[in-house]
């Protein structure tokens, strides 16, 4: 066997192993140094950061980031206090991971193993690379495709010594007002590290969702009431903006970290599908920059405010969901994952979503405006895979996980499916 160890292909998971988030891939060609598919960030009910398995930095090549949400890029500052190592991410990502780090860094309660200025070392050492453009990081030659997910957002292609492999970060295979679909026509790779976030899950059709979503908003102000939609400051805010700018004309406000996120969006065209709907939107709407403008809002009728935190963890969203919850006239939608534990979820689940605000009185409704691609998208990219031989489920709960696992053996007809806990390696002779 020792003779043959230099042409295995490793593929080591150090989170997101039947785990929603934290993502991080290392890859290696027989005892080479690894490549690094994102290093994220999950968070405990108690809000407490947990990190990936460890790597010691000079055992890695470099770094290829997928996309600027926390549960990629989160944990990638740590690895920059005792070296330098080229990390490829599209600009878009690169400008937004500025902006969600520093944010990160400022208000975590809890002791961070790194600092900005670590942060700051890995941007500097960052790789700006579009879509469809081969730079290289050691003996890897890597290349970022559109993921569809959120701006900036890439899947990544990786050869080393002929030997090809996708890794699909957060995927999604529809158009949405931010981003075009994911590009993974005539790709070729033997394996395919593919998230399974929504693996059993068939989403309904977006349109059906948007004209739901649209009649419902204004139903709950034309009798008066007023509208809280919690969502993440960045991507889900500014698609739900659109929408409201093209089918509401209503009063529409924004609050939170959205308008620092869409400074960094507009800045990036090339990454926006339609461009002029996220201009129009924000110039449209109004930010919420004054404790008064809150009171004005809240004491209004038939206003619509756009506020993070996505799950209500947090930010505007709970000054909002205080004084709105307890009038039946007032509604509360949800456009985000709201995942166990939080308030959103308890606000789904059993009316209460935090101590101080008992029982809402509220409509409350959950509508699927989801980012990540369902069960059919992700079989479709697995069958556009030219030459595919293993797949490698990442990025999802257990249960589902086993789900999607049994599907892609059922439909793609493959054998070697698999779904690794963190810390497993995947060993592809
Ligand atoms: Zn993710
Ligand atoms: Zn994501």
């Amino acid at each position: 066997m020792s003779e043959r160890i230099g042409e295995v292909l490793k593929v080591k998971v150090l989170g997101g192993g039947r785990e929603v988030g934290r993502a991080a891939v290392a890859l290696r060609y027989g005892e080479g140094r690894f490549l690094l598919l994102d290093y994220g960030v999950n968070f405990n009910e108690n809000d407490e950061p947990q990190f990936p398995e460890h790597l010691k930095p000079s055992e890695v090549a470099g770094l290829a980031i997928s996309h600027a949400h926390l549960d990629h890029v989160g944990s990638a500052p740590m690895l920059y206090s005792s070296v330098k190592l080229p990390a490829v991410m599209t600009p878009m990502t690169k400008a937004l991971s500025e902006v969600m780090l520093k944010d990160f860094i400022k208000i975590s309660g809890y002791y961070l193993p790194f600092e900005e200025l670590d942060m700051l070392s890995m941007l500097d050492n960052s790789i700006e690379a579009s879509y469809n453009v081969e730079c290289c990081v050691g003996e890897f030659t890597v290349k970022l495709l559109n993921a569809g997910h959120i701006p900036g957002s890439a899947m990544i292609h990786v050869e080393v010594n002929g030997r090809k492999i996708l890794y699909t970060g957060d995927v999604n295979t529809i158009d949405t007002r931010l981003v075009s679909k994911a590009n993974y026509e005539g790709v070729e790779a033997e394996v395919l590290v593919i998230e399974g976030t929504y693996g059993n899950v068939k989403h309904p059709p977006r349109e059906v969702v948007e004209k739901e979503f649209i009649d419902s908003v204004k139903e709950v102000t034309d009798s008066g009431g007023n509208v809280l939609i919690p969502a993440f400051s960045l991507g889900r805010s500014q698609e739900i903006l659109g929408l409201l700018y093209e089918r509401f004309g209503g009063d529409v406000f924004y609050d939170g970290m959205i308008r620092q996120i869409y400074d960094v969006l507009v800045s990036y065209p090339e990454f926006i599908n339609k461009y002029d709907v996220l201009v129009k939107s924000m110039k449209e709407f109004k930010a919420v920059t004054k404790p008064s403008q809150r009171r004005r809002i809240v004491q209004s009728e038939g206003s619509v405010v756009v506020a993070s935190a996505g799950m209500l963890k947090g930010g505007p969203a709970q000054y909002y969901l205080k004084r709105l919850s307890d009038n039946p006239k007032n509604a509360v939608f949800l456009v985000s994952y709201q995942a166990p534990k939080t308030p959103g979820r308890a606000l789904l689940e059993e009316g209460t979503p935090l101590e101080d605000v008992g029982r809402v009185r509220a409509r409350v409704q959950w509508f699927d405006f989801s980012s990540h691609a369902g069960v059919d998208g992700l079989l479709e990219i697995a069958k556009n895979v030219k030459g595919l031989g293993h797949v490698i489920i990442v990025h999802t709960n257990e249960d589902v996980g086993l789900e999607f696992k049994r599907r892609i053996e059922e439909i793609i007809g493959l054998d070697s499916v698999s779904l690794p806990s963190n810390g497993e390696e995947v060993l592809i002779p």
